[in-house]
């Protein structure tokens, strides 16, 4: 069924402390589908008094009953069984995020595997947590160091993967008993309830797991409510950084536990001596996959001037060919952008880059037939960029590429590295003494050699340097950031 064929509006509810309800107030919000304007659903619109009672559930879960003190083991079971019942329902993901976010229906159900890898890896992390003993160095006295969950944690996130970086948080906070708040974007709030009875079914006790659902400006106002809340003993936040600062602000009311997931202006570094059609690939799929929505997107593509001409030819090639459309066509490769705001925003670069740069194609809103009631933009490249040019440092999040020239190993390290953000790059050649050099020399949370992601690794972590965020996700190391230390000092007789 092609979107415009959908007619039905579906009418959700938020889910707190085990039960399905309006919003307190009663009112709701509608979203618009991105690829026909039309309204595909309506949500309770939650405010600061329904998040409030989301923190009471999540905190009496968490200080009333015995989840934090579960059995690790049970705890691992609700992520696999939660993990299986992901996969089980992959196409009510990829449904639900087609419509509300528009990335092509081919490549939504990824989101529900990449999440049930993400909660299967955590499982097995919930059942290897240990602290350790300090016994040798006073002999009338032993340490214990032990690892304790840090209580209610907020998840505050973007639309651009709705389930993916809720499951980024969840599986970690779950292993480690924590109970928790989800205030998904209003964009896209679908997949987050779709969780909520995913984790519900394998077995989540009540209270643990709690949706608050809002439109815009109340957004912003729970979002605050849940970074400034006492009550609240964590927030973990992705998307823009200026939210993230003030999400920072907010959280210092009671100098909570803060991660955050922020945005990125990424260099993708394209050596003369590269395999050539593979970085081409993934150039074009860096910049072009989910329309640009990606806060690692390589927006920054800087390639040797020695091949300059040839590479950024045979990506303008592939760019005109990019088949564009309905999201839920199995033949799209690019949706519309999520919103009307997002379209706006993306148009008024495309005019600034058309004054910095020379543009060799897209460039434009596509409107002819089928595409003139959504939000499609044609993938655009800007060549003769100057890495000081607005395109070249401020986060477009859309499909426009900004090419960028370099001669020297060290003129383009010093290039790269010159943005506030510092989030993923990468770096294609065959010389390995070349490309741990760049490897090591880039400040940004993750470096691809001879790729440009690696989806699917839930043991590598994933988070930024500088302006890019605070903390890591996945890896080994991200149940730490649900977990509390304490030494405890036991004076034997
Ligand atoms: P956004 O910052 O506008 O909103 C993110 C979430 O924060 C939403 O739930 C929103 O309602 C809420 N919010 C907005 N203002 C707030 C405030 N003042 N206080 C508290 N909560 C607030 O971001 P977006 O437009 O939804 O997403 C796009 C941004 O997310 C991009 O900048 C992108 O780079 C970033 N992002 C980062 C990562 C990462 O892992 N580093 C991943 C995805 C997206």
């Amino acid at each position: 069924m092609t979107t415009a064929e959908a007619t039905t509006v579906r009418r959700h509810q938020q889910f707190i402390g085990g039960q399905w309800e309006d919003a307190s107030s009663g009112a709701t919000f509608d979203r618009t589908s991105p690829a026909t304007g039309k309204v595909i659903a309506t949500y309770a619109n939650g405010g600061v008094e329904d998040a409030q009672r989301a923190i009471l559930a999540a905190r009496k879960a968490f200080d009333e009953t015995s989840w934090p003190t579960s059995r690790a083991s049970d705890r691992a079971a609700i992520l696999n069984k939660a993990a299986e019942i992901l996969r089980r329902r992959a196409d009510d993901v990829a449904q639900s995020i087609s419509a509300e976010l528009g990335r092509p229906i081919s490549q939504a159900r990824g989101e529900a595997y990449a999440t049930a890898n993400v909660f299967e890896y955590y499982a097995g992390k919930a059942l290897d947590l240990r602290g350790d003993a300090i016994t040798q160095q006073v002999p009338s006295a032993v340490g214990l160091i032990v690892h304790e969950p840090v209580g209610v944690v907020a998840f505050i996130t973007p639309w651009n993967f709705p389930l993916m970086l809720l499951g980024w948080k969840a599986g970690p906070a779950i292993a480690a008993g924590c109970t928790i708040v989800a205030k998904p974007s209003h964009y896209t709030p679908w997949a987050a309830l779709i969780l909520a009875e995913v984790l519900a079914e394998a077995g989540l006790p009540d209270g643990v797991f709690n949706v608050v659902t809002s439109e815009t400006d109340n957004g912003a106002l729970v979002g605050q409510h849940l970074a400034q809340s006492e009550l609240v003993d964590k927030v973990a936040f992705t998307g823009s950084t200026a939210a993230g600062k003030s999400v920072m602000r907010a959280a210092a009311n009671n100098v909570k536990k803060v991660s955050l997931e922020l945005g990125g202006k990424s260099p993708n570094i394209v050596f003369p001596d590269a395999p050539i059609q593979a970085a081409a690939q993934n150039a074009f799929t860096g910049i072009f996959m989910n329309a640009g929505q990606v806060c690692s997107a390589a927006s920054r593509l800087l390639v040797s001037r020695e091949i300059h001409d040839e590479f950024v030819e045979t990506l303008a090639g592939m760019a005109r060919k990019m088949p564009v459309g309905d999201p839920m066509d199995p033949k799209t490769a690019m949706g519309p952008v999520v919103n009307e705001a997002q379209l706006a925003r993306v148009m008024g670069y495309l005019e600034r880059g058309k004054q910095e740069a020379r543009l060799v194609t897209g460039g434009e809103r596509l409107t002819e037939a089928d595409l003139a009631q959504g939000l499609y933009i044609a993938p655009t490249i800007f060549d003769q960029v100057d890495n000081s040019d607005t395109i070249a440092q401020e986060e477009i999040f859309g499909p426009v590429l900004s090419v960028i020239s370099f001669d020297d190993v060290d003129e383009v390290i010093k290039t790269a590295n010159d943005t506030m953000y510092g989030l993923s790059a990468a770096v294609w050649t065959k010389d390995i003494d070349v490309a741990f050099k760049v490897a090591k020399g880039l400040r940004a949370g993750q470096v691809f050699v001879n790729a440009y992601s690696a989806s699917g690794l839930s043991n590598m972590p994933f988070g930024g340097y500088k302006q890019s965020g605070i903390g890591r996700e996945l890896g080994p190391d991200a149940v730490n950031e649900y977990l509390e230390t304490k030494a405890i000092h036991i004076k034997l007789n």
